[in-house]
Order: C-alpha cells, then sequence, then structure tokens
C-alpha cells in the first residue's frame, strides 16, 4: 500500500457537545491499494481554537495600530524606540527606519528631555504616569502640542519591560484655545474701560445727592454701584481666567498685613448689600509675603461664595492662624454644604454643584478654578471641609515674610 497524499487542513466545526465554533487543524496521509482506490488515512486532529483567536486578536490589534489616527510607540525602558506606526511617521516626519533602535529624545525638545527621563523613572520604579499635555519635535524641527498616554507593557510574570505611547496632535486644539482666551481676555478688558466711566459718574451723582439731600437718588445711586462692583468682579474672573489658562500670570509679591486686605474685602462685600454677618477670628495679626491683590481676589472668591451659598443672616467667619512659618487663613459659612462627591470636583474649570437647593444662585463656576490656580502659583492649595445643610469652611496657608 503506498501513501498517495498529505493532508494538512484547517477548518472551523461546531461541536456536537455544546455547539461552540472551533478551530481545528487537521493533518495526515491518505493510503492507497494497488488499484489506486484510497483505502485508509492516518492523521491527528488538533483543537486550534485558543491560537486562532489569539491570532485574530493581533491581527485586529494590528490594524488598529496601522490605521490609527495617534501615533502610537512603544520604547524600552531605557528609552528606545521599538515599534513607530504610520502615525507616527505622519506625525514627526520620521520613518520607522529612523527611528527604531534610536532614543526616544530625538523628539522630546531640549528644555523637555528631563520629563522623559523623570517619565522613565516612575515606570522603572513600577509607578503610574497621568495622561498628559505637552511639546514634540518634529524632524524639521517644529513644535507640536500632544496629547501624550502612557502605558507600560509588561512580561507574563507582571515586571515592565517597556513602555507603550500614544500621541495624539493637539496643536488645532491649542491654537483654537488660544484665540478663544485672547478675545476673552480682550473682550473683556474693553468692558472693564466703560465699566470703570460708569462707576465714575456714579460716584459724581452719590456726592451731588449727598449734598442736595437727595436719599431716594442715592439709594438707587448705590444699588447701581453694587451691580456695577458684581460685573466688575465677574470681567476679573474671565480676565484672570484667560491669563491662567495662557500661563500669562505672574506673582508681584510684597510684605502686607492680611488684617487690613481682610477689611477692604468685608467693606466691598457689605456695598453689595448683603445681609450676612462677618466675624473675624485669630489669635494675632498676620504679616504675609504674596501678590495682595491676588490673594485678595481669592479671599473675595471664597466670601461672595460664603454669601451665595448661605442663608441671609447666618454668620460668616474668616480666620486666620500662624504655625510653623505660614499663616492658614479660613472662610466658614453656616450654609447648604457641599457632598463628599462634588467636593472631589469643585476646583475643575467650570463645574457647578447641580442640586435644587442652589437651582436659582447664577455663576459660571470659574471662581473655585481661579482660587486653586492663584494658589498653586504661590505653592500653595485650596481645601475644603463641608457636611451638607451645616456648612463649609475652605482654608489655605501663605507664607509669612522670612527674617
Ligand atoms: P460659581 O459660584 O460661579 O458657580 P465657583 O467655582 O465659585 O463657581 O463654585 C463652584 C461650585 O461650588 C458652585 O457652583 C457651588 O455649587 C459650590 N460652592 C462653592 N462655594 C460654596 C460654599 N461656600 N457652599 C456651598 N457650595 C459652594
Amino acid at each position: 500500500m503506498d501513501i498517495d497524499g498529505l493532508y494538512d487542513i484547517t477548518f472551523r466545526i461546531h461541536r456536537f457537545d455544546d455547539h461552540r465554533l472551533c478551530w481545528v487543524r487537521v493533518q495526515g496521509a491518505v493510503y492507497v491499494d494497488a488499484k489506486k482506490d484510497s483505502t485508509r488515512f492516518t492523521g491527528t486532529m488538533l483543537d486550534i481554537t485558543d491560537i486562532k483567536q489569539a491570532e485574530e486578536k493581533r491581527a485586529q490589534l494590528a490594524a488598529i495600530i496601522r490605521t490609527s489616527n495617534d501615533a502610537i510607540i512603544s520604547i524600552t525602558l531605557e528609552g528606545i524606540v521599538t515599534s513607530w506606526n504610520a502615525s507616527a511617521q505622519r506625525m514627526f516626519g520620521y520613518t520607522d527606519k529612523e527611528m527604531i533602535c534610536q532614543p526616544i529624545l530625538k523628539i522630546v525638545p531640549e528644555d523637555r528631555q528631563d520629563e522623559e527621563a523623570h517619565i522613565l523613572s516612575r515606570l522603572w520604579n513600577g509607578l503610574e504616569v497621568e495622561h498628559f499635555d505637552t511639546k514634540r519635535l518634529t524632524k524639521i524641527g517644529n513644535l507640536l502640542d500632544v496629547s501624550l498616554t502612557l502605558s507600560p507593557i509588561k512580561d507574563a510574570r507582571g515586571n515592565t519591560i517597556g513602555i507603550s505611547k500614544i500621541a495624539r496632535d493637539i496643536t488645532g486644539k491649542k491654537q483654537e484655545e488660544r484665540r478663544k482666551n485672547d478675545f476673552v481676555a480682550m473682550a473683556s478688558h474693553e468692558l472693564k474701560t466703560p465699566l470703570t466711566a460708569i462707576t465714575g459718574f456714579v460716584q459724581i451723582l452719590m456726592d451731588h445727592s449727598k449734598k442736595v439731600g437727595d436719599d431716594f437718588s442715592l439709594r438707587v445711586m448705590s444699588r447701581i454701584e453694587a451691580q456695577a462692583k458684581k460685573m466688575g468682579s465677574l470681567i476679573q474672573g474671565f480676565l484672570s481666567l484667560a491669563r491662567i489658562e495662557e500661563g500669562k500670570i505672574e506673582l508681584r509679591k510684597e510684605v502686607f498685613e492680611l488684617d487690613a486686605l481682610v477689611s477692604e474685602i468685608v467693606d466691598d462685600a457689605k456695598l453689595l448689600g448683603t445681609k450676612h454677618f462677618f466675624k473675624l477670628t485669630g489669635s494675632e495679626p498676620a504679616t504675609l509675603y504674596a501678590d495682595r491683590e491676588k490673594i485678595g481676589q481669592v479671599l473675595m472668591n471664597l466670601v461672595s461664595n460664603a454669601i451665595k451659598y448661605s442663608p441671609a443672616g447666618s454668620t460668616i467667619t474668616i480666620g486666620s492662624e500662624k504655625m510653623a512659618g505660614k499663616v492658614i487663613i479660613s472662610v466658614r459659612d453656616e450654609g447648604v454644604g457641599i457632598s463628599a462627591a462634588d467636593q472631589k470636583r469643585l476646583f475643575e474649570r467650570f463645574y457647578r454643584v447641580n442640586n435644587d437647593k442652589i437651582q436659582n444662585t447664577t455663576g459660571f463656576g470659574i471662581g473655585l478654578y481661579l482660587v486653586s490656580e492663584i494658589l498653586r502659583y504661590h505653592n500653595s492649595n485650596i481645601l475644603v471641609e463641608s457636611e451638607e445643610g451645616r456648612g463649609s469652611i475652605f482654608y489655605f496657608e501663605i507664607d509669612v515674610p522670612s527674617r
């Protein structure tokens, strides 16, 4: 009997027992007799479903990487490129041949090379790196705004053996943001001039009404003044937001007395016609070293929120406490309070709490974002403790002058 043919066929079957779709590979030989009729065959049948599924998954991943609009790059823990997809080539101008086995630092601008070292050292130590926005350099020397997502590549034992990077080109989005910020800054700036004129003329009319004893006009005029002040602080908020977004904020630090600043803030708040009581606490007068105007903005935002989110007639307490070269400043109210979930998000740009109790309170959700950014520039941060229905306390620390 001769072997007439060898066969090796892969096909799909439905299993008899559970009807699952499986892949099988059959290999073997067909035996024939003298008349060339096949008489028997021998061979093996192997269930290769796992291998097939792994192949399909790998092919799917490869297709995603090939067609993705984002640059997908992998590097070793030493920062050497091991894979470079078509979008990476499109984005940075280097072909895979020019980048594979090369240091990733080729696309990192000079002033950001430390950033890459920091990322690698975190991943070496098994720590996570959050997604972040940065800049990268193209082959022809252009700077791109990119958003980077990094994930460790692990071996079967869970050891990190490399890094996968996804870079998204956000240059267009950043330009759009810049245009929007420029517009907001310009519009706010232009609105300030007529508002200053309105406030000035109202002052003149108030003086006149006082002189001629016209109480009615005086009352109306002080309402106009209060509303103009509110508008002024809204405009100031927009202007500060645009400057912070552009990283154009500069601190002018000076030595000043906290008490005097707090009195100015409370006087301003009273001018707006609030029906709250103010209590100042603090063992001794505190001298600070910070940007007076900006800390004033922080306090004004916290005090206006305390007024907005607590009932008329309740007390707002502004406290200060000296502690180890710092002064802790706090603003406490007896208002609606903030849930634990909202406390986590309060300082995000445009975040506003959505609940029935404060449905009619207006605002843009930028006050606390500005507060946290101004304090960040002072190497400080804002903290909150609050209980719903009982009130809130916001506090932060500021340096005292070094002797
Ligand atoms: P805005 O007051 O303009 O909405 P903020 O950024 O100042 O914006 O505040 C964000 C949100 O935080 C507010 O919408 C409000 O729900 C909540 N919030 C801020 N301060 C207080 C406070 N003292 N008591 C209760 N809720 C507050």
